[in-house]
């Protein structure tokens, strides 16, 4: 597991990437991308876990762990693959530059999008150089209960309204510059959810992959 290489362009074929704490990865997750990835068409979903995420507190398993989680959770999938370029980092793991990371990589050209859910779009105007980020890739937001599907702030609904399209083809055809909203299956769960369930002595057996409960298990995390 490594870096992943992107020396070959795969132009009319977007590469996604999905960033995240994964701290654990849960059918929240894997669902809803799984669901995405047929939606639009996507070859290949790059897995991100991030080292230190600088909008909210530490998580509670090492990186090594949060690593290992993803790693087992993403066995099953030959389409997702996991890229530890946010871990390797000493320093806060910031969006737009990994973002630009891949975007050097892979040249101006090539279709770029980040996945997101929609808890994350309504709070996207408190992440680092914000309003850059749809210069170096498309959004495709997955849905998730609980959050409204508009954003209270005008200035934000008109950005979103800008740049949304309802055409998958926009996504594989520019490099970049677009939202997609994703009628993705809902799923209730949160990683924090998990971790009190846990330290609460409660099954989480619907909630995320067997492989992921047994590690929990075996290595005692959330207790
Ligand atoms: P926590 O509860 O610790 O805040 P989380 O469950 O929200 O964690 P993260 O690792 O912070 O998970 O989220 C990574 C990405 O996954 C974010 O873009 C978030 O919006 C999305 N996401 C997390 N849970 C869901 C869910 N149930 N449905 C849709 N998207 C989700």
């Amino acid at each position: 597991m490594s870096r992943t290489n992107r020396s070959t362009p795969l132009i009319n074929q977007a590469i996604a990437l999905y960033g995240g704490t994964f701290d654990p990865i849960h059918y929240g997750h894997l669902r809803p991308v799984e669901a995405l990835s047929g939606l639009i068409g996507l070859k290949e979903v790059i897995w991100l876990p991030n080292n230190i995420p600088p909008h909210r507190p530490q998580p509670e398993a090492s990186s090594q762990q949060r690593l290992e989680m993803v790693r087992l959770a993403l066995e099953p999938y030959s389409s997702f693959k996991v890229d530890v370029r946010e871990l390797e980092k000493p320093t806060p793991s910031y969006t737009i530059e990994t973002l630009r990371d891949f975007r050097k990589e892979i040249g101006d050209k090539q279709p770029l999008a980040f996945i997101i859910g929609q808890d994350s779009l309504l709070s996207i105007s408190t992440w680092h150089q914000w309003n850059e980020l749809l210069n170096v890739c498309h959004l495709l937001v997955c849905a998730r209960p609980g959050y409204q599907t508009h954003f209270e702030n005008t200035q934000m609904q008109t950005w979103l309204t800008q740049h949304q399209t309802k055409q998958q083809e926009d996504i594989h055809c520019l490099p970049s510059g677009k939202i997609f909203l994703a009628d993705t299956p809902l799923y209730n769960i949160s990683a924090t959810d998990i971790r009190a369930r846990h330290k609460a002595g409660l099954n989480c057996h619907d909630l995320l992959p067997n492989s992921v409960e047994d590690y929990i298990r075996q290595q005692q995390l959330y207790k």
